[in-house]
């Protein structure tokens, strides 16, 4: 068996039974406790798995992952990630102004503050202060139509006329997005 068919053996047993001991892993899998530990490394550092007491079982999946956007779902790396903090305190973590605003039109009665970051500062703004750049030529690499965020007027009017584009507020922004989207549901991200 290939180390990665052991490591979805593994995964699947875990899934099934809860909690296994690295002597139970390596009888049932039948290579060494050596090889048990090879295999799970990895998984262990992605955090797919933890140690528990009685061996390992897999990691719990928290309520609000951290890891995904909240609209679109798509991992979060993004350099221009937006922040939801909803009125009973969550914090929804969105990968980038569009799905900040889209996401915030979805929930806007729930919305205590929304926050983005300046595009070329990366210094945290309020999303309704701030300027919002659509069509320009610089590529976030996230999702379309892509909407660039501004903490200053002047610095969004700069960067347009080296890279193109229309400025616009909040409101603008999101009837914009929603409208180009053609009030499909969903997000056109690609997943
Ligand atoms: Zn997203
Ligand atoms: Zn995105």
């Amino acid at each position: 068996m290939l180390p990665i068919e052991r490591r979805q053996q593994l995964l699947k047993r875990l899934k099934e039974e809860g909690a296994l001991s690295i002597a139970e892993i390596s009888r049932r899998l039948q290579v060494s406790e050596m090889t048990v530990y090879r295999d799970i490394k990895p998984l262990l550092e992605e955090r797919v798995i933890i140690k528990t007491s009685g061996g390992i079982s897999l990691a719990p999946i928290s309520k609000t992952s951290v890891n995904t956007c909240n609209y679109c779902l798509k991992e979060l790396n993004s350099r221009h990630p937006v922040q939801i903090i909803t009125n009973d305190l969550n914090v929804e973590q969105l990968c980038c102004p569009h799905c900040g605003l889209l996401r915030y039109k979805d929930i806007e009665k729930d919305v205590s503050q929304i926050i983005c970051r300046d595009f070329l500062q990366n210094s945290t703004i309020s999303a309704k202060m701030a300027y919002y750049l659509m069509d320009t030529d610089f590529n976030l690499n996230c999702c379309q139509p892509q909407v660039l965020t501004f903490e200053s007027l002047k610095q969004a009017e700069q960067f347009q006329k080296g890279f193109g584009g229309v400025v616009m507020r909040f409101e603008e922004a999101i009837d914009e997005i929603q409208k180009r989207m053609n009030g499909a549901a969903g997000c056109s991200c690609e997943k």
